[in-house]
């Protein structure tokens, strides 16, 4: 049985993974601020889900000392962390950075996911094929103005993915996977921002208008195809534009 960890289920690519998952027969367990009513109504029997809020530094703490972790991966065949829930905010340049929404999102986006992977190891010990993929970004590989909270937090999900592939920890797989531009709320975020937060807004506004945003259930089938595929973890960081298929 595969059993399945998923962050930011609620909507977004977090919601098209986690039902590509379901469809393939695994379990998925989701971890947001929002209960998911269509995956729940789609697969009563196979989801199950918390409401967390991720960024708050003692929440994710509290819930891992319950041992629901460890309950829910217990019996699994294959064990899988998807990292997914991440925020953009803030953008702009650090002056117009409120310090707190700093904190927070670094809380979301680093310790979080760092947390959970070290919570699903200890938990997931005994299970032989183990597997922790954390949504990155090609703005970990790529600076872009407006974006350093994001840029810095998504290349610490790169270089702790190195690291872990470093430990060559038997049975445990890990990579770090830009899943490329997606059409969800994150990005009608960024398209909402001001030129002085984000002065590229037009670029992006323009690959939303030529149509150039991925849909995510076709995003979420590659990266689900990958996630169990034999290939996954053979490089720690990895573009999903990249790899065949
Ligand atoms: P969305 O903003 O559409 O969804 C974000 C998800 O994260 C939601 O399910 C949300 O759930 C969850 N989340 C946000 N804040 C918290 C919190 N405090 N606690 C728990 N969960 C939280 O984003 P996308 O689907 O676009 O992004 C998913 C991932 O993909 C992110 O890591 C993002 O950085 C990455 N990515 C996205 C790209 C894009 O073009 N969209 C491009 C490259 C990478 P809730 O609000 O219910 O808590």
């Amino acid at each position: 049985m595969v059993k399945v960890i998923v962050s930011g289920h609620s909507r977004g690519l977090g919601e098209a993974v986690a039902a590509a998952l379901l469809l393939r027969g695994a379990r998925v367990l989701g971890l947001a601020r929002n209960r998911n009513a269509r995956l729940a109504a789609r697969f009563p029997d196979t989801f199950s889900e918390v409401a967390l809020d991720l960024a708050d530094a003692d929440a994710l703490p509290r819930w891992l000392e319950t041992g629901r972790l460890g309950a829910w991966i217990d019996g699994a065949e294959q064990a899988v962390l998807v990292n997914n829930a991440g925020t953009i905010s803030p953008m702009g340049p650090p002056a117009l950075q409120d310090p707190n929404e700093v904190a927070r999102a670094l809380a979301l986006n680093v310790a979080a996911p760092l947390m959970l992977a070290a919570a699903f190891c200890a938990a997931a010990a005994s299970v032989t094929d183990r597997r922790i993929l954390h949504v990155s970004s090609g703005a970990a590989r790529k600076p872009y103005p407006g974006w350093s909270v994001y840029c810095a937090s998504k290349a610490a999900l790169d270089h702790h993915a190195r690291a872990v592939a470093e430990d060559k920890v038997a049975g445990l797989r890990i990579c770090s996977l830009a899943p490329g531009v997606l059409d969800t709320e994150m990005q009608a975020t960024i398209r909402a921002t001001s030129l002085e937060r984000f002065p590229l807004r037009e670029r992006f506004a323009e690959m939303q208008r030529a149509g150039g945003l991925v849909p995510v259930d076709d995003c979420a089938r590659r990266l689900t195809d990958y996630l169990l595929g034999d290939a996954f973890g053979t490089a720690p960081t990895a573009d999903l534009r990249d790899l065949p298929g």
